[in-house]
């Protein structure tokens, strides 16, 4: 067994860190935060320094490397600052999909300006009324001689206010079983591209946190697309979404590991430095020990989000169809365990901490969307009983577990 980074890996991480210690800097986070603003020049910044498309092949500009390389960025990034952190991740990550499931036209056409940080990109499968149960879209894709009619309304669109590309889970077969007869398309959002109809696209305002990111409404009205902007193979889509989701919930429990780790960092050094009573606060046990036990879970969340990075970046045979088993680990006990760390600063910190300019609130506010989006807690909890359920015995005595 061995817990260390390669030398690449521990290069990476400290530039990582390096760059956002540089970048983000606490004014221009404060006014990202207060202005609802997408800080692009420092999300360009980061393509520039080969930050964004660490996994994607080499001939589009990308590092070739894997899930462990992007958890170790994103870690250090959120460490820095959540709302920056979580801002940027979420600009480059709905392009897995397309770098998973593209042609090497459509990687060369949307992977190649994405890696440099010039485009942003967004998915959009979430719908009114169909949430967490993605097995039918109302959003219909109807194949037409030149291209394919697209009408229906996705919500919650991450990106929507300025991404260049949308990666649409839409219904092409109206009369197919649950979870069957779904495509995956690529609709741009250049609108010389498209070859009829409309999309509008409404911001959706006053959101909890992530507020450095837009939330849309995304409206498809007989908008057709060309045939080339088909994802993946026809009618497979709600597939390739969960192929997606298993690379993607790592790297999402990997904002939730860099929010709390900062947390903590701030906590430690305000408990050391606040005096009350003529000693410092983390002399008092009841402060001593929430930090104590603040390391103790934080280390539990770092290795198993180091370990499911590992899991899909090697698929050992042994255990490949389990992958799900431990995403879905590191996408609800990551993010849940965090909050109770980010609360426990915010004790730490006193009334201080219930204000936005010691940033711990914010990280609170920024943590919380990681138990809902990509699949809420409760949808986690069912896909590992649902595996549990089945799992051979045996499996529980390898030495993978
Ligand atoms: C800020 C933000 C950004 C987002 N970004 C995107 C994005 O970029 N693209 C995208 O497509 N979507 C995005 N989403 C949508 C997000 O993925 C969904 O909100 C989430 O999957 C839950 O769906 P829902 O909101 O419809 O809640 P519902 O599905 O209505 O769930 C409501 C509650 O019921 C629970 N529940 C539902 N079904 C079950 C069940 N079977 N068992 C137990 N409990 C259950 C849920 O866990 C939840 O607590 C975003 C959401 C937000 C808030």
């Amino acid at each position: 067994m061995d817990f260390s980074l390669t030398k690449e890996q521990k290069d990476i991480k400290k530039a990582a860190a390096e760059f956002a210690r540089g970048e983000f800097k606490p004014e221009l986070a404060q006014e990202c935060e207060l202005t609802h603003r997408f800080p692009r020049e420092i999300y360009k910044k980061a393509g520039e320094l080969g930050f964004i498309g660490l996994d994607y092949p080499e001939d589009v500009g990308g590092g070739d490397l894997g899930v462990m390389e992007n958890v170790l960025v994103i870690e250090e990034f959120c460490k820095a600052d959540s709302g920056m952190g979580m801002a940027i991740h979420l600009a480059y990550l709905p392009a897995k999909i397309l770098k998973i499931f593209g042609t090497p036209e459509q990687h060369r056409k949307f992977l190649s300006p994405l890696v440099k940080g010039d485009w942003v990109s967004a998915v959009s499968f979430t719908e009114p009324d169909h949430g967490s149960d993605l097995t039918r879209m109302d959003t219909t894709l109807r194949e037409q001689d030149d291209g394919f009619v697209m009408n229906g309304t996705k919500v919650f669109t991450t990106n929507g206010g300025y991404a260049d590309f949308f990666i649409v889970l839409a219904q092409e077969d109206p009369e197919a079983g649950p979870g069957k007869g779904m495509t995956t398309i690529i609709v741009e959002r250049d609108s010389s591209s498209w070859l009829g109809g409309k999309m509008e696209i409404n911001e959706i305002p006053d959101k909890m946190g992530l507020r450095m990111t837009s939330s849309s409404e995304l409206v498809f009205q007989d908008l057709k697309i060309s045939k080339e902007n088909i994802l993946g193979k026809r009618e497979r889509g709600l597939l390739n979404v969960l192929d997606f989701l298993d690379e993607s919930r790592i790297e999402i429990g990997a904002q939730a590991l860099g929010n709390c780790e900062g947390a903590f960092l701030k906590a430690l050094n305000h408990a050391r430095e606040r005096e009350q009573f003529k000693r410092p606060i983390i002399d008092f046990q009841a402060i001593g020990h929430k930090l104590a036990r603040m390391w103790s879970r934080l280390q539990t969340l770092k290795w198993i989000t180091y370990y499911g990075a590992w899991l899909c970046d090697n698929r050992p045979q042994k255990i490949s169809g389990t992958i799900p088993l431990f995403t879905s680990i590191v996408k609800h006990h990551v993010p849940e365990t965090a909050k109770s760390i980010i609360d426990d600063a915010i004790t730490v910190f006193g009334g201080y901490g219930y204000f936005l300019d010691q940033e711990v609130e914010r990280r609170y506010r920024d943590n919380r969307i990681i138990e809902m989006y990509e699949g809420t807690v409760e949808v986690q909890l069912n896909n590992i009983v649902r595996i549990l359920k089945k799992l051979n015995l045996g499996f529980i005595d390898s030495e993978l577990l």
